[in-house]
Parts: C-alpha cells; sequence; structure tokens
C-alpha cells in the first residue's frame, strides 16, 4: 500500500487533474437521477408547472383564492400580479427564488380555497383528478381555518403543493394560457439540460481512463526501469538468491499488477467515496424512511464480496509462486533442448512442464470459477433491493407521501451508493493483492548488491600486475561449508600462473573473486599491494581481461561482439585480437567475415568458436592482467598450443591466470597452483609438482604418457 502511493508521487499534477475530473463525473453522475425524477414529478405529472403561482389568472380565480388569505396575505398575493385587463392579470415575478418563496408564504390559504371550491363543485376537471385523489376524500370547507390547516398537514407537504400547483394549472387553463407548450417548453428544458450533464460525465469519465491509463503505464515503466538497474547491479550472489526466472517474473508479471491496481485505484478510490456519501446524503434527505433497504443491500453486498475474496486471495497469492515456477521450469528446458534431446528425455521434461502448467490451471479454474458468482450475486441483490424499495415506495405513493419520481430518484441512489460501496470492498481486498506483488518488487529493490564499491573507493590502473591472494576464504552465500579455504598464492607481474584441480575443485570460484563478481568471506586479494575492495568495481573490471568458463555471445555482429571489450577498438585491433585468438580463420571463411550476424546466445557458432571469440573480446581490452577460466578446454591440441605461444609473444608483459584440466595447457607455466577441494595442495612449476605433489603427479599421469612425461624433464 505504502509503495503503491509512493508510486504515484511524481504524477502529483496528473493525480490533481484526475481527482477534480473525478469530481465533475461523480457530480454529473449524482445529479442525473434529480433531473429523471423532476422530469416524472414535474414535466408529467404536474404539467411541467412547479410553482403555485399561476402565469396568469382570470378575476373571478384571482378572488376567490383570497377568501382564507390574511390580510397580510393579500398583499403579498395582489402584488404579484398586474393590474386587470380584460378580465385577465399577469403574474410580475418570474425568477426561482421569489416563486419558491411565494410558495411557501401561501400554500396554505391556495390550497384552502381550492379545496373549498372543489367540495363544493364535486370532483370534476381532469387537473384537479390527482390532487383529490392524493389527499383522499374529506370535506374540509366547513370547518374553521386552524382545524383545516391541521388536517392538511396530516396529508404531508408533498401532497399539498401538489394541489397548489394543481391550482395553479387550473388558473392558467382558465386564463388561456397554453399549458401544453409550458409542459413542452419544461420538458425539452430538463431534457436538454440531462443530455448536457451525461455527455459533460461521458467527457470526464473518458479524461479519467485517459489520464489514469498514462500514470498507470507511467508507474510500470519506472518501476520496471528501477527494478532492471538494480538487477544489473546486481553481484551473482544476489542472483542467485532470487533466481533469474523470478526476477523476470517480478520485473514483468508483477509490475503489471501493481500498473493494473494503480489505474484502479486513481478511477475509484476517489469516485467511491463521493458518490457513495452523496448518495446517502440524498436517500437519507428524502426522509423516506427506507434507508434501512439501501442498508441491508450494502452489507449483502460487502458479504458477497468479501467472502468471495476471502476464499480466492490466498490463492491468487499463490498464482505468483506458480507463475515463477512455470517461468523457471520452460526456461530451463528451453535452454536445455539439446540435451533433453539427446538423452531423450522429452517425454518427462513435458511432463515437468505440464506439472508446473496444470497447477497454475488449476488455480486459475478456482480463482475464476469463485469469481463467477461475483456477477450474479451483485445482481440479485440489487434487483432484490429495487423490489423492496418499490414495495415499501407503492404504499408512500398511495399514501400520497411519496412522488413516483422520487421513488424513481431514490432507486438510483440506492443503486449508487451500493455500487460505490462494493467498488470499495472490492479495492479493500485487491490493494493487498496487489500488495503481495508490491512487496516482490520492494524485495528486489530493497537488496542492494553485496558487492560494491566502498565510500571512499578510488580509481585505479594496475601498473605491474602482481596478484596475491592473501589468505582467501569463501562461502558461497547459504552454503554450508567454504568453498574456498586458506586460498594463498602469488600471480608474478608479466607471468603465466596455471591453476590445475578435478571439476568442482574451486578453480572458477578462485578467479571469480578477482573481478569481485563475489567478495571474500575472509582474506584478502591484492593487486600491485592494493587490496581490491578498496577500488571502484569500474576500474578494477577495466584493468582485467576475463574470459569465462562458459561463453557467451551477444546478439549482433561478430566484430560487435569482440568490440564489447573495447568499445572504440578499431578494424585494426579487432583484427589483431581475433588473430591472436586463432578466430580469424573460421571468421573469415563466414559468409560476411566481421559483419556475419551472432545469433542471440551464439547458438549458430561451435563451443570452440564461441571460446575463440570470447578470448578475442578479453584480449582486445589489452587489459595488465587476463584471466581464461577453462578457455582452452574446447580447443584441440594445436590450436590451444598455438593461441598460447601467440600470447606469450604479444602479451608477454601481462599477466595470466589460466584455469585448466588439460596438463598439456599449463605445463609450461611459470608456476602451477593445484587445487582440490578448495584448498591449494601444491604450487610450484611442473618440475616440482612432479616430485612434491601426489594430486598433481596423478593428474599427470593420467593425461600423459611415460615417455612424454620424461621428455618433458
Ligand atoms: P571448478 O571450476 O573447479 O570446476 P567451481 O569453482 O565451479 O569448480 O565450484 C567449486 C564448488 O563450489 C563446487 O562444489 C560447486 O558445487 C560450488 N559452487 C559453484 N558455484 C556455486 C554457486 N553459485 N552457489 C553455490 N555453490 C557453488
Ligand atoms: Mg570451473
Amino acid at each position: 500500500m505504502r509503495h503503491l502511493i509512493g508510486n504515484l508521487k511524481p504524477y502529483w499534477k496528473t493525480v490533481i487533474i484526475l481527482a477534480l475530473l473525478l469530481m465533475v463525473q461523480a457530480f454529473c453522475d449524482l445529479s442525473l437521477p434529480g433531473y429523471t425524477q423532476n422530469i416524472i414529478d414535474v414535466g408529467i405529472q404536474n404539467k411541467g408547472i412547479s410553482h403555485i403561482v399561476p402565469e396568469a389568472i382570470t378575476e373571478g380565480d384571482f378572488q376567490s383564492a383570497q377568501v382564507f388569505m390574511t390580510e397580510e396575505e393579500k398583499n403579498v398575493w395582489q402584488s404579484v400580479f398586474t393590474d386587470e385587463t380584460a378580465g385577465i392579470r399577469k403574474r410580475t415575478v418570474n425568477d426561482e427564488a421569489s416563486l419558491d418563496a411565494l410558495d411557501d408564504s401561501l400554500i396554505t390559504p391556495i390550497v384552502l380555497a381550492y379545496r373549498t371550491e372543489h367540495a363544493d363543485a364535486g370532483t370534476s376537471g381532469s387537473s384537479e383528478a390527482s390532487a383529490s385523489q392524493q389527499s383522499g376524500v374529506m370535506d374540509i370547507s366547513s370547518l374553521p381555518r386552524d382545524q383545516m390547516e391541521k388536517m392538511i398537514a396530516q396529508v404531508g407537504t408533498r401532497t399539498i403543493k401538489a394541489m397548489g400547483i394543481a391550482f395553479a394549472i387550473e388558473c392558467d387553463q382558465n386564463a388561456g394560457v397554453d399549458v401544453v407548450a409550458i409542459q413542452k417548453h419544461y420538458l425539452i428544458t430538463c431534457g436538454a439540460r440531462m443530455l448536457a450533464m451525461a455527455l459533460l460525465m461521458l467527457i470526464a469519465a473518458s479524461m479519467v481512463s485517459f489520464f489514469a491509463s498514462r500514470v498507470g503505464a507511467g508507474i510500470g515503466k519506472n518501476i520496471r526501469g528501477k527494478l532492471f538497474r538494480n538487477v544489473m547491479s546486481y553481484s551473482s550472489a544476489e542472483i542467485d538468491k532470487f533466481q533469474t526466472s523470478s526476477l523476470i517474473t517480478r520485473c514483468t508479471n508483477d509490475v503489471q499488477q501493481v500498473q493494473n491496481v494503480s489505474v484502479m485505484m486513481l478511477r475509484m478510490v476517489l469516485y467511491a467515496p463521493i458518490v457513495g456519501s452523496y448518495g446517502v446524503y440524498r436517500v437519507w434527505q428524502t426522509g423516506a424512511n427506507m434507508g434501512w433497504i439501501v442498508g441491508l443491500a450494502v452489507i449483502a453486498i460487502m458479504a458477497l464480496v468479501s467472502g468471495l475474496m476471502s476464499v480466492t486471495i490466498p490463492k491468487f497469492r499463490s498464482m505468483q509462486t506458480l507463475v515463477d515456477g512455470l517461468n523457471s521450469v520452460s526456461r530451463e528446458i528451453l535452454t536445455g533442448l539439446p540435451v533433453i534431446r539427446a538423452f531423450g528425455r522429452e517425454e518427462t521434461e513435458e511432463e515437468r512442464f505440464d506439472t508446473a502448467n496444470i497447477a497454475l490451471r488449476n488455480t486459475q479454474l478456482f480463482t475464476g470459477r469463485a469469481m463467477n458468482f461475483m456477477h450474479p450475486g451483485m445482481t440479485l441483490i440489487m434487483y432484490l433491493t429495487i423490489v423492496a424499495i418499490t414495495w415499501v415506495s407503492a404504499r408512500k405513493i398511495d399514501a400520497g407521501t411519496l412522488q413516483v419520481g422520487a421513488m424513481t430518484a431514490f432507486i438510483t441512489y440506492s443503486m449508487q451508493i451500493v455500487m460505490s460501496f462494493l467498488m470499495i470492498t472490492m479495492m479493500s481486498i485487491l490493494l493487498p493483492r496487489a500488495g503481495v506483488a508490491a512487496d516482490r518488487i520492494d524485495q528486489v529493490l530493497r537488496v542492494e548488491s553485496s558487492v560494491r564499491n566502498a565510500e571512499n573507493a578510488r580509481e585505479f590502473s594496475p601498473e605491474k600486475g602482481e596478484v596475491v591472494f592473501d589468505h582467501v576464504y569463501f562461502r558461497y552465500p547459504g552454503g554450508e561449508e567454504d568453498a574456498l579455504e586458506d586460498i594463498d598464492f602469488t600471480c608474478e607481474a608479466g607471468k603465466t600462473t596455471a591453476i590445475i584441480g578435478s571439476t568442482g575443485s574451486g578453480k572458477s570460484t578462485i578467479v571469480n573473486l578477482l573481478p569481485r563478481f563475489y567478495d571474500v568471506t575472509k582474506g584478502s586479494i591484492k593487486i600491485d599491494g592494493v587490496d581490491i575492495r578498496d577500488v571502484t568495481m569500474e576500474s578494477l573490471r577495466a584493468g582485467i581481461g576475463f574470459v569465462p568458463q562458459k561463453g557467451v555471445l551477444f546478439t549482433g555482429t561478430v566484430a560487435e561482439n569482440i568490440r564489447f571489450g573495447k568499445e572504440d577498438a578499431t578494424q585494426e585491433e579487432i583484427e589483431r585480437a581475433a588473430k591472436l585468438a586463432m578466430a580469424d580463420g573460421f571468421v573469415s571463411d563466414m559468409e560476411n567475415g566481421y559483419e556475419s550476424i551472432i545469433a542471440q546466445g551464439g547458438s549458430n557458432v561451435s563451443g570452440g568458436q564461441k571460446q575463440r571469440l570470447s578470448i578475442a573480446r578479453a584480449l582486445v581490452k589489452e587489459a595488465g592482467i587476463v584471466v581464461f577460466d577453462d578457455s582452452f578446454s574446447a580447443l584441440d591440441m594445436k590450436t590451444d598450443a598455438e593461441l598460447r605461444r601467440n600470447l606469450d609473444e604479444e602479451h608477454a608483459n601481462v599477466t595470466k591466470i589460466i584455469v585448466a584440466q588439460r596438463i598439456s595447457t599449463i605445463l609450461n607455466a611459470d608456476r602451477i597452483i593445484v587445487v582440490d577441494d578448495g584448498k591449494i595442495v601444491g604450487n610450484g612449476t611442473h618440475a616440482e609438482l612432479m616430485e612434491s605433489c601426489d594430486v598433481y603427479g596423478q593428474i599427470a599421469r593420467s593425461q600423459l604418457s611415460e615417455r612424454e612425461l620424461e621428455g618433458i624433464k
């Protein structure tokens, strides 16, 4: 939640615009029921007349209306009309406020007079029918005014107003005013206003969508960028910890979730409370005593939504992990496809994929099915609410305390309240769900690379290139025992140091510590006497040419791949490096030479070619220290030997660290380090080690014949 809101910060301006737009939208949305109510109650039932003082009045009606008026009321009444011409008086007041005031002050005497007249004349005239129907049958003409007032008060203000308007309609008709035209005019203006409101609401809603999506997409982009930058800074330790597939899901799927919820939040979080609270206010204001129905509906909706959500949320949570799992399996299978084929393991691997796939499907089906109850359930509750409101209203309308239009408006407000509570409930549940994704993202953002520049790290470029491993211990993060123990040796500047040992003995681990892919657990590594943790990683790595055990090439041309080692390398430098690395032969055989395209992951070159290109890439750097991690293993003996001769000649002053499995590769090294099970078991030249080191002797004898060994001596 905190993260979700934090993401909005850079967009505060847009968010303010959004808030304003939402208010416009809510205002329009909420005004619509009022228009419906007016169209029904005033436009249709009262012929578009909304005040009790008629526009024009005959002299006879003018006089009889004053029967029950006090002196004061008479003065008011008379001041409203012009003097009589041809038996007709015209109303002089036309503004709404004054007319409303007149409605209030003159209603009682006018209704009394109106009732009396119609009680005398019996029921006649269509305009009067609705009023008498609403007030019930009563003869009040014979009672004194105070008692009549009491009687009238019992029928409710709405009905009284309706009678007053019936009076106005009758007067207007008697005076020859075109009531039909008034009604038409009223309906058209009211309808036009309603249409305008609906249009404004449409525009506001579209703009809300537009801005919300923009902000959402921006948030997505920002988070992805931040995530990616942070992951790029990770050392191998953090990558190991999260696993590549999970990092990919977090950068894509999880970000998408956060983005979706942010958009929804922007569109609903403000809207629902505005519409909901105003709806409650209107429902309360109608005084129709039907609030309890709305209350019940809200409770039912909230129960439905939270019930469904509580069942599905845990599943949603596990979904993320399942997606991780699926990604991880498919990644592994796809990258290992050749091996899977070679070993005929397609079926088992497919089963493995199916397991992950089915687990995801089952979870999705479950959540989907549960969610399917949502819509029918909601519809049911809403229609039950409408039925209940109509049921209760029917009696009230019958009793004259409620008008049909008011009921219609009430139903609409109730629906708005129910919908907004639905939105609020959904949000309160969806937010934590996005919270899961936000947390997963946050975990990645919070973890800083364990290998980073020291505060006062300085630039560094080694002069001689002497590398010293000073009693180095190393344990992989989460590992149970040390992978390296007390590694202590010196690679003399400009000399070749070889590291040999069986697979898994720790050779790669040793050389990976030099460019700080990991940091040592204990001890230190020094170049020219400077601890590598005291210098910036950038300058440290710039000074080291590194050929990893696993050749990795990138999409692009051969030249681009070699230039990876030195951005501004000229064509000559590239070709020289390729020649040194024994790569020029096969490169010039390729169709476009150095401009030939390397496919993703270098899948269109052989293992040995990949290694040679990796070597060229490291050599073009012209670094003072070069590390070859098992880089000659895929080369044939002849190429291997030639390559090493090239190195000795052309890179004579470079400190070379060569990890190898093949004795012949390192026979002539100035110093050979023998590693076994993470410890150094031999250190010296070939001849010395043949005498003193058992492990070395065994490796040598297993690879070379006696005669060869003799010859070397
Ligand atoms: P070599 O290069 O000599 O074949 P490595 O240096 O790659 O051997 O591995 C040495 C030991 O460290 C092995 O036992 C291996 O299981 C362990 N190891 C290698 N990489 C990791 C890693 N990323 N996390 C945990 N253990 C590792
Ligand atoms: Mg290795």
